[in-house]
C-alpha cells in the first residue's frame, strides 16, 4: 500500500462563492478521506467554464453554498489510495465536469459507456457524493477524486492549455464522435467561444467543412485561422441566406438567451442534426414545423465519458488542437469571471496557481 504523503488534518484553500451572483472569496474546507480508489491532486491549473458562472449565479437551479467551481483542472497527482494502478505520485493529470461514476458491469448505463448519465454520477462541484458531502472544485490548491476520473495529459500538450480540452474539449468532440463526423460533413458552429473555438478546430481536424457564426465581425479572421471554411455574420441577412440548408450539422454552444432558433433551424439540410451543448437559462422557443418540414433533428450531448475523454486527448495531442488562452493568477478568479461575463476573452480563461 502506498501510504498518503498529506497529512489528513489538513484543509483545501480555495476561492468559493457564498451566495447567489456574488464574487468569490477565499474559503478553506476539510477534504473527503482518501479512499482505496481515490487520488489527491496538487491545482496548478484550471479553467473558467461558462457553467461556472451559471451554478456562481443559481442560473440552472438553486446552487448549494458554499462552492468552489472549476472544473478543468490539471495538476499533479501527491497522494493515491492503496487500490490505485493507473496514476503515481507525481504524474500530470486532468479532471473534467465529472468527479465519479461506478464504472460496475452491472450498471445499466455505465456498461453501455453511458457513464455521464450513471446514477450514482458525481458532478466535480455542486453536487453530493453518496455520503452528503458535497463535491468542490477545481478554484483551489487541490481536489481528492475518484481515479477513474483522472486522465493522464499527452507529453506534448502545455499544461495551461490542456485545461480547457477537459471540459470544453470533450463536450465538443463527444457529438463529433457519437454521430462519426467525417470527411465530407458539413458542419456548423454557432457561438466562438470556449466550446466553440475548439469546435472548430475539432471538426477540421476531421476533415469536415466548417462554417462558424458568429455575431462578432471581429473574430471573422479568427474563426479562418481555427479552421472555418466559411464564416457567416448572424446578423448579416445576406448572409444568414446564403447558409441556408447548407449544413449536416449545427453544433450550438452559446447560451445566450436571444437565440433565433428559426434562423439556425433555417440553416440545415434534410435530416441535419442540430446539437445543442450549451443550455440557456430560459426555455427554448421553437415553431415545431421549423423540424418537420426538413426532418430535422435537435438534440442535446453532455460533456463526455472516460472513453470519450481519453480519446479526445489522444486526438487532440495528435492534430495539435490547442485552446487559445489568457492566463490569470487563481487570487484574480473574479477579474477572470468578470472577463467571461463580459464576453472579452478570447477564448478561455486558465488559473494558475
Ligand atoms: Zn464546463
Ligand atoms: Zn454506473
Amino acid at each position: 500500500m502506498t501510504a498518503p504523503t498529506i497529512s489528513e488534518s489538513r484543509m483545501i484553500s480555495g476561492y468559493a462563492a457564498l451566495s447567489n451572483s456574488q464574487p468569490l472569496v477565499p474559503w478553506q474546507y476539510k477534504p473527503r478521506p482518501l479512499g482505496p480508489n481515490d487520488i489527491e491532486i496538487k491545482i496548478d491549473h484550471c479553467g473558467i467554464c461558462g457553467s461556472d458562472i451559471h451554478n456562481i449565479d443559481s442560473g440552472w437551479g438553486p446552487t448549494q453554498y458554499p462552492v468552489i467551481v472549476g472544473h478543468e483542472i490539471v495538476g499533479q497527482v501527491v497522494a493515491k489510495g492503496a487500490e490505485v494502478q493507473e496514476h503515481s505520485v507525481g504524474d500530470l493529470v486532468g479532471v473534467g465536469a465529472q468527479a465519479f461514476a461506478c464504472l460496475k458491469p452491472d450498471c445499466n448505463k455505465c456498461q453501455r459507456g453511458h457513464d455521464v448519465q450513471c446514477p450514482r454520477m458525481v458532478l466535480t462541484y455542486n453536487m453530493p457524493y453518496p455520503d452528503g458531502v458535497p463535491a468542490q472544485g477545481g478554484y483551489a490548491d487541490a481536489i481528492r477524486i475518484d481515479a477513474n476520473y483522472a486522465f493522464r495529459i499527452p507529453a506534448t500538450i502545455d499544461p495551461h492549455e490542456a485545461a480547457p480540452l477537459l471540459c470544453a474539449g470533450v463536450t465538443v468532440f463527444t457529438p463529433m464522435l457519437h454521430y462519426k463526423m467525417k470527411a465530407g460533413d458539413r458542419v456548423g458552429v454557432v457561438g466562438i467561444g470556449g466550446l466553440g473555438h475548439l469546435a472548430v478546430q475539432f471538426a477540421k481536424a476531421l476533415g469536415t467543412n466548417v462554417t462558424a457564426f458568429t455575431t462578432s465581425e471581429t473574430k471573422r479572421e479568427e474563426c479562418v485561422k481555427l479552421g472555418a471554411t466559411q464564416v457567416v455574420n448572424l446578423r448579416d441577412t445576406d448572409q444568414s441566406q446564403a447558409a441556408s440548408e447548407s449544413l449536416d450539422y449545427l453544433i450550438v454552444t452559446t447560451s445566450s438567451v436571444h437565440t433565433d432558433w428559426s434562423q439556425l433551424t433555417s440553416f440545415m439540410d434534410v435530416y441535419g442534426q442540430i446539437i445543442l451543448l450549451a443550455a440557456p437559462e430560459t426555455e427554448l422557443k421553437l415553431m415545431p414545423f421549423s423540424l418537420i418540414a426538413k426532418n430535422v433533428g435537435i438534440v442535446g450531448s453532455l460533456i463526455g465519458g472516460v472513453k470519450e475523454m481519453r480519446v479526445m486527448l489522444a486526438f487532440a495531442a495528435e492534430h495539435n488542437i490547442r485552446p487559445w488562452i489568457e492566463t490569470l493568477p487563481m487570487d484574480q478568479c473574479n477579474e477572470g469571471i468578470q472577463r467571461v461575463r463580459d464576453g472579452k476573452v478570447r477564448y478561455r480563461v486558465v488559473l494558475s496557481n
